[in-house]
């Protein structure tokens, strides 16, 4: 037996951050529990099935043929995925002025030719906003390209590093550019049966436990919290700490962490973001659609059997289309009544499914989004302190996606069997 297989891991959160962690120092031989506060695994990965048999994401969703750590992942698991058949780039405009393919990819290029011409100081200094509003593009391109931007980054352009343009997969001029005609994909089952397929794995996961306290004694981590029951203890080698960002700032730590690591958390801001999801009836073509005014854009796509799915999907990101969109009232019929007009050919079965992702209490936003400080406190981000590690996608390169997620947790797990291999 090896020294590492007497050594206690704990996990928080039950997202693609902590599975991916929690999987990989299984089967590198620690024994590992994981505490997650909701009653179900996955986090911001949430797969529902709608009456209709459609199996849709109500969180993260598209995988891009070169997100190599979902990919990976999948086959590790034994896992099946489907291509979309659509490119998340490529939107028809229904609402706003129309903006051709070309113009579409001409942004981009304008965008990436731009940026390269850039010095790194200027660079530094400026948010993705200003950046795009001092674009030479017509008018339409713009306001097309600022919305997608915009709903994708989940929060005001203006609020985010320019930096972040190079590091965000499918919203960066330079990584798109590689991209473009590339394809995309879900997990055939639901992305959630990842964060499903490792929890089968695993022998201790505790739902419904939120960790609220970690204290760092020598060599080891007390974690306080609670559960419906009561109060809960445990005592632990070492921690992963795999919760989103803002949450991350709620927790006890004692002692206090170094300032520079408290200082990066509570630096990095969330964005906000919702989905909408209806069945219908007959199954629809293929299609992704925008409105660059309100602004929010929908898609359907293909299954696991190649044909398309009896179900079109709807995302909004920052606080821009939230009133028009009935997002402050948490009403689905507002946004439904737009997704109908906005796709008259499609007749739908049932009520439609919402979820503001800011009124999730385990979440309480969408993702990360980096200020040009908050980009600056990167590096502290990952750093362990003693026996206490951090993942989430907040911490990785492709931060606020399940790649990014994915990548941290592995990231993390290395740490952890460096310190006790
Ligand atoms: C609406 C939406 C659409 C998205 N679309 C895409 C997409 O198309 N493609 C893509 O790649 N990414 C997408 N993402 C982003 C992607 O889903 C996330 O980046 C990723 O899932 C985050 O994983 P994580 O493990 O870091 O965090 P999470 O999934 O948030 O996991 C953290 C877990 O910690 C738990 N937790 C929180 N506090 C505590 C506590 N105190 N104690 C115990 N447990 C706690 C939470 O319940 C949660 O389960 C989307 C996200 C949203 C919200």
């Amino acid at each position: 037996m090896t020294a590492r297989m007497n050594k206690h891991i704990g996990i928080i959160g039950a997202g693609f951050a902590g599975m991916a962690a929690a999987l990989e120092l299984h089967d590198l031989g620690f024994k590992v529990t994981v505490l997650e506060a909701r009653d179900r695994v996955g986090g911001r990965v949430w797969s529902t099935t709608l009456s209709n048999d459609e199996i849709v994401e109500l969180g993260g969703e598209w995988i891009k043929g070169r997100d190599n750590q979902v990919l990976g992942m999948i086959d590790r698991l034994g896992l099946s995925k489907a291509e979309v058949g659509v490119n998340f780039l490529e939107r028809k405009v229904i609402v706003g002025e129309p903006v051709s393919k070309d113009e579409q990819e001409g942004a981009h290029d304008i965008a990436e030719k731009t940026l390269a011409s850039m010095n790194k100081d200027d660079i530094k200094s400026r948010s993705i906003g200003e950046f795009i509003n001092a674009l030479p593009l017509n008018e339409p391109q713009k306001i097309f390209f600022y919305s997608r931007l915009q709903t994708s980054f989940g929060i005001d352009l203006n609020k985010v590093a320019l930096r972040m343009i190079e590091d965000m997969d499918g919203n960066s001029p330079r990584q798109t550019a590689n991209y473009r005609g590339g394809s995309y994909f879900r997990v055939a089952s639901g992305n959630m049966s990842i964060a499903q397929a490792i929890a089968d794995k695993l022998d201790d996961v505790r739902l419904g436990h939120e960790a609220i306290l970690a204290e760092q004694k020598q060599k080891s981590v007390t974690i306080r919290g609670k559960t419906s029951d009561g109060p809960f203890q445990l005592e632990l080698d070492a921690v992963v700490f795999a919760i989103p960002v803002n949450l991350l700032a709620d927790i006890e730590f004692v002692p206090a962490l170094p300032n520079p690591i408290k200082n990066a958390i509570n630096s990095v801001t969330m964005g906000t973001a919702a989905k909408i999801t209806a069945a219908t009836k007959e199954r629809p073509t293929l299609r992704a659609y925008h409105d660059s005014e309100t602004p929010y854009w929908c898609w359907t796509g293909r299954g696991g059997d190649s044909n398309v799915r009896k179900v079109i999907t709807a995302f909004c990101g920052s606080a821009t289309p939230r009133e028009k969109l009935g997002l402050n009232s948490n009403d689905p019929n507002i946004w439904f009544k737009e997704l109908k007009s906005m796709n008259p050919d499609l007749d739908f079965e049932g009520d439609a499914i919402m979820v503001d992702w800011s009124r999730e209490k385990w979440t309480q936003g969408c993702y990360s989004a980096f200020s040009n400080e908050a980009t600056d406190n990167i590096p502290y981000l990952k750093k362990s302190v003693e026996s206490i590690f951090f993942a989430g996608e907040h911490t990785a390169f492709n931060s606020a996606t399940m790649d990014g997620a994915i990548e941290s947790g592995l990231r993390a797990a290395n740490q952890v069997y460096k310190e006790f291999r």
